[in-house]
């Protein structure tokens, strides 16, 4: 694991732009996988993986209306461990520790801290509200990265919540099949397998076509095999993946590995991530160039999650142009019209 520039500098010529990256109390921490470092083109400065990985000067920079918690996460919740933002489902941070800091990370006002896994006391806490809040259906169980808890604490912790709620559908929201696909072993599956009474879903963040590794797709499949549904959620990120070819070859690849492409996210305006962000227009022809290459089934829903605790929103142009007294007026994904009358009677 390389946890220091110091190290970094080892595997990698730093850039002038990476090398005045300066740490401070806020900053996200330097950690990058030994197999994701071995996936990065040394050659290439401007690596997509790199660039996800590698912190910049960039990082340094508030822009404008940036927060360190865009999505007024903290308002949200109940205790500090969990979200309660959609009626009927919650999301608990179960862990600030990730196997790898994403540059991009959205949610940096929590991740990385050190202050390590629920307590005893946090997991009763949730336990309670989900006994007291019978609406809640399912919880995403984030961080951080969930799957950086052992087998053991990860078999307790699941246990609690199905005792409190039975039927709680329970989202393993992770990166660590992308970057460090060796921690999903066949006990951890077990794990999973000792709660059949109701199903998870796998959902894995893999933001570029090169991340989807022998070692990563058979990682995922390890969880299908035991009946588990992978979803992708894809950040759109600048330099990264930020045209309409590398998202139709990733997606493309995801479907062809039994993982459903789910989300793109347009980024949050979280403070020192403006480099990764795509402008609105831009994002909105890619979604509608992959609309014209991709099937339903490979294609995700371009999102943003609004500013100001705003919520989810999907990004899409409009296929409705008006309405006369024919009927309303359609725009074809190819710019033709059609006319499709509401029923007379
Ligand atoms: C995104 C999110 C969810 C899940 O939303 P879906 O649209 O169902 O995937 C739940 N809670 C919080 C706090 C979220 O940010
Ligand atoms: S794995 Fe998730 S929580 Fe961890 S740094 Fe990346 S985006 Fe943030």
């Amino acid at each position: 694991m390389i946890d220091s520039i110091k190290q970094l500098k080892k595997h990698l010529n730093l850039t002038e732009k990476e090398l005045s990256w300066k740490e401070g109390p806020q900053s996200l921490p330097v950690r990058i996988t030994d197999y994701y470092m071995s996936l990065i083109d040394p050659t290439d400065v401007n690596d997509p993986l790199r660039r996800q990985c590698v912190p910049t000067a960039a990082e340094n920079k508030t822009a404008t209306l940036e927060d360190q918690d865009p999505l007024k996460e903290v308002e949200h919740s109940p205790s500090p461990r969990f979200i309660h933002r959609y009626k009927n489902r919650i999301a608990l941070l179960t862990t600030d520790i990730c196997a790898q800091y994403c540059r991009h990370c959205f949610r940096r006002r929590f991740t990385g801290n050190l202050l390590g896994p629920l307590t005893e006391k946090d997991i009763q806490e949730c336990c309670s509200y989900l006994e007291k809040h019978t609406e809640i259906q399912e919880i995403l169980l984030t961080g951080g990265d969930v799957l950086t808890l052992s087998d053991s604490y990860l078999h307790k912790l699941i246990s609690s919540l199905r005792k409190a709620s039975p039927r709680l559908v329970i989202r393993i929201c992770t990166r660590m099949v992308a970057v460090k696909p060796d921690r999903i072993t066949d006990s951890l599956i077990n794990v999973f397998k000792s709660f059949p009474e109701a199903p998870f879903y796998l959902m894995t963040q893999f933001n570029h076509p090169r991340e989807l590794t022998e070692e990563a797709v058979k990682a995922v499949a390890k969880f299908i095999d035991a009946g588990i549904p992978a979803f992708n959620q894809t950040v759109l990120l600048r330099g990264v993946n930020d045209s309409a070819d590398t998202l139709e070859e990733l997606c493309s690849a995801l479907v062809f590995n039994r993982i459903k492409p789910y989300y793109l996210f347009q980024g949050d305006l979280v403070t020192g991530t403006e480099t990764f962000r795509v402008p609105l227009e831009r994002g909105l022809a890619i979604e509608k160039e992959l609309r014209t290459r991709l099937s339903g089934l490979a294609m995700p829903v371009y999102a943003a999650d609004l500013p100001q605790g705003g919520g989810k929103v999907p990004l899409c142009g409009s296929y409705i142009e008006g309405k006369d007294e024919s009927g309303w007026i359609f725009r074809t994904t190819d710019g033709q019209t059609r006319i499709y009358p509401d029923p007379q009677e």
